[in-house]
């Protein structure tokens, strides 16, 4: 996955986004509630992690408040499906770029726009898993978070 460029029609990402939570759901038999399903098209409303109470904050302006342990089990839902990882980082959540496919993900964060994307090399998670072989380690999840500037703002910086 490459970095969003900033023209690009982000419409096509939500829709896309949805259109494969409501395909993933039904065929495991999970159910996309629509309270789940707009927490997810919140989480996609850009490619910047999104921190629970900035959900919280767009759900209270749609006239819907909702308690912050609903908002965290929507999230859990979300992440159990694979739709969505949470960036320890950031405590922030982003949607997922390939859902359905197992994967440990890899993402650049631009700590000046706060921009983020999804990298999924299989040969990174490998070596990891390797090296923590190599410590008797068990892995239970794995998830590389990569903090620096896009080169959009390396063209900004002085
Ligand atoms: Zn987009
Ligand atoms: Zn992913
Ligand atoms: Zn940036």
């Amino acid at each position: 996955m490459s970095f969003p460029h900033p023209e690009h029609d982000h419409r096509h990402c939500v829709h896309d986004a949805l259109a494969r939570a409501e395909r993933l759901c039904q065929e495991r038999g999970a159910r996309l509630t629509d309270q789940r399903r707009r927490v997810l098209e919140l989480v996609w409303q850009s490619h910047r992690p999104l921190g629970a109470y900035e959900l919280m904050d767009a759900l209270r302006k749609d006239g819907k408040p909702v308690a912050p342990p609903t908002v965290y089990r929507a999230l859990d839902f979300l992440i159990e499906q694979g739709l969505v990882h949470r960036l320890a980082s950031l405590n922030a959540y982003i949607g997922c770029e390939h859902p359905g496919e197992r994967h440990s993900g890899q993402f650049l964060i631009c700590r000046a726009c706060g921009l983020s994307a999804e990298l999924s090399d299989p040969a990174v998670a490998a070596a990891l898993s390797r090296e923590a072989e190599i410590q008797g380690f068990r892995v239970e999840q794995q998830i590389v978070e990569i903090a620096g500037l896009c080169a959009r703002c390396q063209e900004d910086a002085p």
